[in-house]
């Protein structure tokens, strides 16, 4: 049996953590879960939100499914989620945007998947105060992590039978930093003559995706215009609620939905555990359990097509609600 670590996460991330292993369970899989607990729960306890034991347990069993852990403001904490991917150097971002079944959005066509640098960027965390009233904050663009990111969106073009990898950036004025990024980009790109290579600037890539999000396929481009676009190109589809996410390193993976913790919903039995359960479809093909991925997927788009939802998409189920309709059509 195959040994999951399973962060359940603040806000509504107990509830539908709850409701993916439910699912999963129903589905006929049996996963032995690592549970390990994160967050603000923990702080007063440990010290700390995140545990030296959370990230050994996603080392030892190399692939994590994790609800949105919100990291206290005020604290003096960083960021959990930004903490745990730098620890794993789980460097490749992987959120696919792809129409759900009887899902009403503004656009019927869009099928693309952005690759976000995991790493540096401004997310390296270096900033300072340099007087009352002025604070610096460092981007950091590496070659390493910049061809690297390149050369996984070229690989996954290449495995997911993809014909275009586009990068954005700002390179007309982060002319060093997002111009390193570039040229990595072209770099790797020379390797791969057979998927075409193009390249746009992070704001135009925002007007043409609320145009025509047809026009793309696959995106790569640094942490933060990665961690905007993808919230963005969610909106295309349906919003957070249906929106999943990767973090995949060399030693390891952690799956966990693009939403955050919903404070505002927690504990309603509200919350849309789509994207929870999009991130487990996702995790089960990763340890190769294509079979139960395939039926769990089949049963959700089931729910959708029978014109089920949630709140956030126009319905009235609630998220235990939600979670039997798919464990019944599991069949
Ligand atoms: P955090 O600080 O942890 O990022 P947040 O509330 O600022 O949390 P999100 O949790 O990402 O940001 O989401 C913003 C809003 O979108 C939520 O307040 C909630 O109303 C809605 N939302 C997010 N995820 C879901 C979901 N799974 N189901 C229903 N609504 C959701």
């Amino acid at each position: 049996m195959k040994t999951v670590t399973l962060i359940k996460g603040d806000g509504i991330g107990p509830e539908i953590s709850d409701a993916v292993m439910r699912i999963i369970e129903a589905s006929g899989l049996e996963i032995n879960w690592d549970i390990q607990t994160a967050g603000s729960e923990v702080i007063a306890e440990e010290g700390t939100p995140l545990p030296a034991r959370v990230l050994e347990s996603i080392k030892v069993n190399q692939v994590a499914l994790k609800a949105p852990i919100s990291t206290p403001i005020g604290t003096g904490f960083r960021s959990v989620n930004v903490q745990m991917r730098q620890a794993l150097d789980l460097y490749a971002n992987v959120r696919p945007c792809k129409n759900l079944p009887n899902v009403k959005t503004r656009y019927e066509n869009v099928d693309l998947v952005v690759i976000r640098e995991n790493t540096e960027d401004l997310y390296a965390g270096i900033e300072h105060k340099i007087d009352e009233n002025t604070a610096e904050s460092i981007k950091i663009i590496s070659r390493k992590a910049s061809e690297r990111i390149c050369r996984y969106a070229f690989e996954y073009a290449v495995e997911h039978k993809r014909k275009e990898v586009c990068c954005a950036t700002k390179a007309n004025i982060c002319k060093l930093s997002d111009g390193l990024f570039l040229d990595c980009f072209r770099t790797v790109a020379a390797e791969y003559p057979k998927i075409k290579a193009r390249e746009i600037l992070v704001d135009n890539l925002c007007l043409q995706l609320v145009q025509d999000p047809s026009e793309f396929d696959v995106l790569v481009m640094p942490n933060l215009y990665g961690d905007i676009v993808s919230d963005l190109t969610a909106g295309l589809i349906g919003g957070l609620g249906v929106a999943q996410g990767s973090n995949i390193g060399k030693y390891g993976a952690v799956f966990e939905p693009v939403h955050g913790s919903a404070p505002d919903l927690k504990g309603k039995n509200k919350a849309n555990p789509t994207a929870m359960l999009l991130s487990a479809i996702a995790m089960l093909r990763y340890i190769e359990e294509y079979e139960h991925a395939d039926k769990i997927e089949k049963a959700l788009f089931k729910v959708f097509e029978d014109g089920c939802f949630t709140e956030d998409l126009g319905g009235k189920m609630k998220t235990t609600e939600f979670r039997d309709a798919v464990i019944m059509n599991l069949g």
